[in-house]
């Protein structure tokens, strides 16, 4: 069992992650990656004797066809060499698409690689995330799914039990598609209520299938939930679940884009929430998977909130000091939001935990 000042942590970094283009109008801008490097790098984060920079390899094709049809590939290959075509109306196409695809998801398999091969404990994919995406369908602005290619990665290097925590805003729509009825991977999604929100999936009931069955877990919020309830429903319904599974391996979305100052999505948390869930992840990965804890930025789109993520983060990751500047939501939680909130916990704890005997 190692402290946190002695894990050793990758982070995921090659300017070659950053050759996309989604357009001037689009939330996810050319620059983003950079700047995230250069703030941890302004920070220190960087210099720090247990944090190493590791070089993304592009997605194996192996992996590659497990979690895409075939047929998809071939359209997302003849988008990238035509320039011509979308993925989807919010997720345009481009010139070299396939190969930036490949890249931004293969970070997250060569960290999840690197934590095997017992190199480093832990590791934050600033690309990651891509959990929209499905087998045979891309869009949300994600091509290839790498949460699902990093769970693949791990069943074939003999884990069991992989927990995937979902705390980006969006519901993970696209990676509760493959392991439906998988016991062997818990999904936990925290995320906004889905009756508004993109992508329009993940209710309380959806709970897996046939062995899988009390191992998907969704719990959503109403508009305008702030800390307060997060906290209550993440203190209810997350930790009986990782004591009852016991992850060997830890795959982490911590949800920048809750953030309040993060307009794509109406939830109300500051970074003090996202320090919390994270140290709890870490914690649990020490206590239960020996250390194994991968971190996929996912979505985050104002400046300032996504950086301050990644350095709580990077922080509770690395054991290095990082305090962001104290934060106001513009509201508080209020009388309903308690009353949505208190039955929606109700609602996920007494369809999931009988279900799994806890
Ligand atoms: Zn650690
Ligand atoms: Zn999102």
């Amino acid at each position: 069992m190692r402290n946190s000042d002695t894990c050793r942590v990758g982070f995921l970094w090659n300017p070659s992650l950053e050759t996309f283009d989604f357009g001037t109008k689009h939330p996810i801008r050319i620059g983003r990656f950079q700047m995230v490097r250069d703030f941890l790098e302004a920070n220190n984060f960087l210099s720090q004797p247990n944090v190493e920079i590791l070089t993304p390899e592009p997605i194996p094709d192996d992996l590659l066809k497990i979690i895409h049809a075939q047929n998809y590939l071939n359209e997302v290959r003849r988008i990238s060499e035509t320039g011509e075509g979308e993925i989807a109306v919010d997720t345009p196409g481009y010139l070299g698409i396939f190969e930036n695809a490949s890249i931004t998801s293969g970070a997250t398999v060569t960290g999840v690689r690197a934590i095997a091969s017992g190199r480093i404990d832990h590791f934050l994919s600033p690309t990651g995330g891509f959990h929209h995406a499905k087998f045979d369908w891309g869009g949300g602005f994600c091509i290839f799914n790498d949460v699902a290619a990093a769970v693949y990665e791990l069943k074939k290097l003999g884990y069991h039990r992989i927990l995937v925590a979902d705390f980006d805003v969006h519901h993970g729509n696209g990676t509760q598609t493959y392991f439906y009825e998988d016991p062997d991977v818990m999904q936990i999604s925290f995320h906004e209520d889905p009756e508004w929100m993109f992508p329009h999936d993940g209710f309380i009931e959806d709970i897996g299938e046939g062995p899988g069955r009390g191992y998907n877990i969704n719990m959503h919020f109403p508009m305008d939930s702030c800390d307060g309830v997060y906290k209550y429903a993440f203190d209810e319904i997350v930790p009986r679940l990782v004591e009852f599974f016991k992850p060997e391996f830890i795959i982490f979305l911590p949800g920048f884009d809750a953030h309040y100052r993060d307009r794509l999505a109406h939830l109300n948390l500051t970074t003090d929430m996202i320090r919390y869930i994270t140290t709890f992840f870490h914690n649990a990965a020490h206590r239960y998977s020996e250390c194994r804890f991968g971190v996929l930025a996912s979505g985050g789109y104002s400046k300032d909130s996504l950086n301050w993520g990644i350095g709580v983060v990077m922080s509770v990751l690395s054991g290095y000091d990082y305090e962001p500047p104290k934060q106001e939501p513009p509201y508080g939680d209020d009388d309903e939001t308690w009353d949505t909130v208190r039955g929606n916990v109700e609602k996920v704890k007494s369809l999931v935990f009988p279900e799994l005997g806890i």
